[in-house]
């Protein structure tokens, strides 16, 4: 189990059973497993701290947000937001997509 921190958000992430979940940081982390739990399908972080989720097989669906840092310059700027991308380039390689 690995939980990430960002600026308004606690990830809860199980990569054994590929499921995350998202609580506001104002709740109490415990509470988090009782929390809804979402299936993600590929999870992407690089070194700069932006990690996204793949909400469905074909990678069109994520969610992305950002490691809070102390210092921190982005709280209370940017609020987690679900966005619609094609697949990263890099997913693309070894897939067969007739
Ligand atoms: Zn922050």
């Amino acid at each position: 189990m690995e939980r990430i921190e960002t600026c308004n958000s606690i990830w809860m992430l199980d990569p054994a059973l590929m499921q995350f979940c998202r609580v506001p940081k104002d709740v109490d982390p415990a509470d988090a497993v009782t929390g809804r739990w979402q299936p993600y399908f590929r999870w992407e972080e690089d070194e700069t701290g932006a990690f996204r989720v793949a909400l469905d097989g074909n990678r069109t669906r994520w969610l992305s947000s950002r490691r809070h840092v102390d210092p921190c310059p982005r709280c209370r700027q940017e609020a987690t937001s679900e966005v619609v991308m094609p697949p990263p380039p890099c997913s693309v390689v070894g897939d067969v997509l007739a």
